[in-house]
Order: C-alpha cells, then structure tokens, then sequence
C-alpha cells in the first residue's frame, strides 16, 4: 500500500516508528497530486515548498499532527498563500494571518499541501458554482464531488492529503463526504472557532473535517475545538478526549429513524443501503425505533431565506477594489458605479441569486413575511430535535437524497440543486452536530449515513460512527480512477 493511502492514524504510527520521514510523505503527497489532481482538479494552490514547512518552531515528533500533510479548503486564511472562496473578486486576495483553525493545525505539526476548490463562498451543493474550476469525483470523473466543500471530500478520497478542513453552512461538509465515500465532520454550531474563515450565512456556519476514517475526526476534533475569544459564539464546553471515546459496540444507546426521511425523492438504492445501514447499528446492540420530526419538510424553503438573508449582508463587503479584478477609472463615472462594475464582474450567478434574494428577504415590509417568519420556523425545526433527543440519544438519515450527481444536470436548476440539502439542512438550522460515513454503494458510487446527536455531544457521536465505520468497512474502498 502507498504512503498516501494510510489514514492519519497510520500515517502517525510509520512516523512514530521512524520507517518513514515526514518529509517523505509530504514527497510523496506532492507528487501524487502533480500526477492526479489535473484530472480531479480538487486543488486551487499547492504549496510546492510543503516539505520545507515540515519542522514548524512549536512542533516537534510529539505533537499530534506532526509532519502529516493537510489541506484547506479555500475560505480559511491562510497568511502567505492566496484565499479566494473560490470567486473572482477575491482572485487576489493573500491574508496577512492564519484562520484560527489554521493557526492551531499549524502549531501541532501539521503541513499544509494547499488550498481546496469549493463552491463560490460555499454557494452549492456541486462545486461547480466555483469560478475556476470544477472538481471531479473520484469514483466517477464525469461526476460532481458534491459542495461546497467538493475540493476538500475529492482531495481526501483521491489520497491527495491525510484530511482537509472544510465547512457546513446547510450540509457542505456531510453531502460532499457522503458523495465521495468519505466521512464528514459537522461539529456544533460554535464548537470550532469561525475567526479567519470567509463568512457565508454566520448563524449557520460551522468548521470541521472531511477525512478518511472517523478515528481520524476525532483526532482533528481535538485539536480544533474549543472557545477563542476572536469568536464570540464559540463556547466554554469542554473539549473531550475524543479520540479515546470511540467504542466498537452500541449497546445500550437508542438510535432513531426519522420517517419524514425516506420519502419521494429519497432514490430509492440510496434508501436500500441506509436500511442496511440501519440492520447493521441493530447488529451492534442499538436500539431503533421510528421517531419524528414534524417540521423536515420547511427545513429547505426555512434554510433558503435565512441563509440568503445572512449572504446579502455578508457580501456587502466585497467591493472588488483591492483584491478582485477591478475596473480602471476611464470606465465608470464614479465611485458608485465602480462598485457596481466591480461586483457585476467579481460575483458569479449563485452569489448574484442569493444576494437578490437576501436582500428582498430582509426589505422593509417584506422582513417579517420572509425573515422573521423564517426565524421562527427555525425555532420550530430547533424543537424538533430537542424533543427527539429526549426520547433517542441518536438519529440516523441518509445523508443525501441521491448518490453524486452529473456535472452540469443540476447547475441550470437552482431549486433541483437546493434539494440536494433536503436532509443536511434541518441539522444545521438547529446546530446540532452530523457527521457523514460510508454506508456502502448503490451501482458504484458511495452512500452516506448521517448521524446526529444532541448539541456538543460529539464524543458519543464519534464513538457511534467509529463502531458503525469498522464493523463495515465501506471507508476502506478505494476509487480506481485512469491514471
Ligand atoms: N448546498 C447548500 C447551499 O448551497 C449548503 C452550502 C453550505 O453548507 N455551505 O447553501
């Protein structure tokens, strides 16, 4: 097996056991990604001089992630390197300082091989809303990897870096991994500091990991929780061991199975590998009963006005003076209409809908018709779970309606595209964590399962995942793509 198929969790015992140097894997992962990547374009940089990174001043071999080589997705700041969200008005934008997840991933060792395509500021669910490029899936070429966090799942299945952060707005994390046979980490709303990270909709947005075992997101999870005073929704709740939580049995726990879930819409192959999915955490000792959840079905419409609303107030920033390609002074009259012409140019479609909708959403005597009654409607969805928690201490979904999608079937259907979230969403309006693993395959392309689980129980949720995952074995399937 290649160095760039181990996980982190090997990856760390080859060095531990000095059979291999860091600065050989970062080699190694370098070069693999100058031989694969121009056909699953999954990167937007690459840090050529990584393996010089190797030995940062506070690392050391004892540090947790030293010398394992990572990537970013484009929306985390990275001081010295380019952070474009994947837009045109950001092309050149090089943050003078690190995101704090960078920062703290920085500080144990860890290297970073690059930036990640996503989804024009996490705008998608395919990748494709990218004003760069379009990142394939490894399972099948002419596929979506899923979004927005499509570059960080494509790069992590291909073997292109040990694991990649990413972030979930609406399901950005879960999807993509279930997309690509990965697994996906959305922690509590709060639970990872958001500072340095490109804003899309900030009641929504939550940082985490796509990796290739949960052993692994536990690991990272350690790392990367936890309050920071530059983000004031970050919490005090205790950041747990939970790397030595992981259990291999579930008995005990009771899982429930929520029946808004598997409805028209759900493929019903996708639906066949979830019920075995479901057999399978029976098999190990839970209990599942069918619960639910009354609201799922204003989850998507309720996601849609709230998250738009934020993205017009988050994108009122970007002016395309500094950072974007800006119009000269002969071509515009005055400032105003400079501005106009720069974000005419610098924003593409998606970003255009939403900053439309947005603003409409939140217009005087349109807010409390679609803003506030949204804003409640949440509440409602919050609910929900809160009471489903009550009675089950988990619940299993797919994580996605249908397995990856073509590229180019969805992008001209905004609505078909926005449903892609139809079971990511509700999770993220009540900031309850979800992680994403594989579940199986339905006629080759990978399915994810979706757990969740009350907010900051984290530690339980990858204990559940870790049992699930290694009984199966579906993570250990590897894409065979023409080299
Ligand atoms: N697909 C969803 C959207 O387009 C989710 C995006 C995200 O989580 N960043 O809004």
């Amino acid at each position: 097996m290649g160095i760039t198929e181990l996980n982190l969790v090997e990856t760390k015992k080859l060095f531990e056991e000095k059979k291999v140097s860091p600065q050989e894997v970062v080699e190694a992962y370098l070069s693999r990604i100058k031989k694969i990547d121009p056909k699953i374009e999954s990167y937007l940089f690459v840090n050529e001089g990584a393996t010089a990174d190797v030995q940062h001043p506070t690392s050391n071999i004892q540090s947790p992630l030293f010398g394992i080589p990572i990537a970013h997705k484009d929306v985390f700041c990275t001081a010295g390197m380019p952070t474009t969200a994947a837009s045109k008005i950001l092309a050149d934008y090089h943050p003078p300082f690190d995101a704090t997840s960078v920062a703290k991933l920085k500080a144990v060792g860890a290297v970073n091989l690059g930036k990640l395509n996503t989804d024009e500021f996490t705008m998608g669910a395919s990748t494709e809303t990218s004003a760069f490029q379009k990142t394939r899936n490894p399972w099948d070429l002419e596929r979506v990897p899923g979004g927005s966090s499509g570059g960080s799942a494509a790069a992590v299945a291909a073997d292109l870096c040990v694991f990649a952060t990413a972030t979930d707005t609406g399901g950005s994390i879960r999807q993509p991994a279930s997309f690509c046979g990965v697994t996906g980490l959305k922690p509590t709303y709060g639970r990872i500091s958001r500072y340095g990270v490109i804003s899309m909709a900030s009641s929504l947005d939550t940082i985490g990991v796509i990796t290739k075992t949960v052993a692994d997101a536990a690991i990272a999870l350690e790392i990367l929780a936890g309050q920071d005073s530059r983000d004031a929704t970050t919490g005090d709740a205790l950041v747990e061991k939970y790397s030595e939580n992981l259990r291999t049995e579930l008995k005990g726990l009771k899982i429930g199975i929520p029946k808004e879930y598997f409805v028209e819409g759900l493929d019903s192959k996708v639906e066949k590998v979830i019920r075995e999915g479901i057999a399978q955490l029976k098999k190990l000792g839970a209990e599942i009963s069918e619960i639910s959840l009354p609201h799922t079905e204003f989850a998507v419409p309720t996601y849609y006005v709230i998250a738009s609303s934020e993205i017009s107030t988050n994108m009122a920033r970007f002016d395309g003076v500094r950072y974007g390609p800006t119009v000269a002074n002969e071509e515009v009259e005055n400032l105003i209409e400079m501005y106009f012409e720069n974000r005419t140019r610098g924003f593409g479609d998606e970003v255009k809908r939403r900053i439309m909708l947005g603003t409409f959403a939140l217009s005087a005597g349109y807010a409390d018709k679609f803003y506030k009654k949204a804003l409640q409607v949440r509440t409602f969805i919050k609910r929900d779970f809160d009471e489903t928690f009550k009675k089950v201490d988990f619940i299993a979904t797919p994580t996605a309606p249908t397995t990856a999608f073509k590229i180019g079937e969805k992008i001209d259907d905004p609505i078909q595209m926005y449903l892609a979230d139809i079971f990511t969403a509700p999770a993220s309006l009540a900031g309850v964590p979800g992680i994403s693993i594989p579940a199986g395959f339905a006629e080759g392309l990978p399915v994810g399962l979706q757990l969740l689980a009350p907010q900051f129980a984290e530690s339980k949720l990858l204990a559940v995942a870790h049992a699930f995952q290694i009984s199966t074995g579906h993570h250990l399937k590897k894409p065979t793509f023409n080299l």
